[in-house]
């Protein structure tokens, strides 16, 4: 998993991005300050506080991990990287991976998407019940998928975990960049806007009750590609990104230093199998 800077990144040099990308991720203690139901099933959450002031963006599929302590763990105050880390033998949090969908440098605050899959699901239900002014405790940024001006054309998969990524990048494009999207969802009414620069085409999948990930899949393997070395950007259920890498790697033969595809969550297992 990896992941580089929201503003111009499209317009900096190599070197501008390979340091941006190594920026370290820290510690945040933060609080709610907003909870705004974007789709029925995507749940936007903006977090600030003091920590943000300083919080580095990497840009495009930058991620953090949430932690999620039990409830009858006492934080020693303040909460530091070092107070967490002797703090472990007593108490693990459990770590929840979200993307960092926008960062708002001028409010001290970043925006994460909750995809809503389960009320009794760890970051899920707590994104469903989560209220202004409770505290949420991550680190990160992650580093982040470096754009390459020079690439000819992207593509872009994903299901609705991607679409804060997939979303963030294609902001991120410049208007030369030519890319093509495919995004499953369960249905029209979870489709958003994605602004952007780019030559872009996207198309929505919408599952209305199939297995996850199968249309996107179909999709995928169906899709003729542009000549010349494009990079593909994915994300999804971890069988379907297994797939997915075979195919474009093995059978199509692309550069495996060109594709980029990740698991972001694994039918049957909690993340903390993952972690
Ligand atoms: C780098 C990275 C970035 C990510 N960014 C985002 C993001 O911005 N927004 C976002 O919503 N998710 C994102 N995800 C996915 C998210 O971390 C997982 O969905 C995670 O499992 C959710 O945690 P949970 O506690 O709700 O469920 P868990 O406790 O991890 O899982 C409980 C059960 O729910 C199932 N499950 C998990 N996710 C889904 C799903 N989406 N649909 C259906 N069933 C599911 C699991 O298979 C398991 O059976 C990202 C993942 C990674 C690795």
């Amino acid at each position: 998993m990896r992941s580089e800077e929201t503003i111009g990144m499209s317009g900096a040099s190599t070197e501008e991005r390979r340091y941006a990308s190594r920026r370290p991720g820290r510690l945040n203690v933060t609080r709610v300050r907003q909870v705004h139901q974007i789709t029925p099933h995507m749940t936007r959450i903006t977090f600030g506080g003091d920590d943000l002031s300083e919080f580095l963006s990497n840009g495009t599929d930058q991620h953090v991990a949430l932690y999620f302590y039990d409830a009858d763990v006492e934080l020693p105050r303040p909460f530091t990287a070092d107070a967490a880390r002797a703090l472990l033998p007593v108490a693990r949090p459990r770590l929840r991976r979200y993307t960092i969908r926008q960062h708002h440098p001028e409010r001290g605050e970043v925006d994460m998407d909750f995809v809503l899959h389960g009320a009794d699901q760890l970051a899920s239900g707590w994104a469903e019940t989560v209220r202004p002014g409770d505290e949420s405790i991550w680190f990160g940024p992650s580093p982040a998928y470096p754009l390459d001006p020079e690439a000819p054309w992207y593509l872009f998969l994903g299901d609705e975990t991607a679409l804060p990524a997939i979303a963030a990048t294609l902001a991120e494009l410049p208007a030369t960049a030519r890319a093509r999207v495919l995004i499953e969802v369960a249905d029209a009414a979870e489709e958003q806007p994605l602004p952007t620069a780019a030559d872009v085409d996207v198309d929505w999948l919408h599952r209305n009750g199939r297995p996850a990930g199968s249309l996107l899949h179909e999709a995928a393997l169906a899709l003729a590609l542009p000549p010349g070395a494009g990079r593909v950007w994915g994300a999804a259920e971890r069988g379907v990104v297994k797939s997915l890498r075979g195919h474009y790697v093995r059978d199509r033969g692309l550069d495996r230093a060109h594709t980029h595809l990740t698991a972001y969550w694994t039918r049957g297992e909690t993340q903390d199998s993952e972690v």
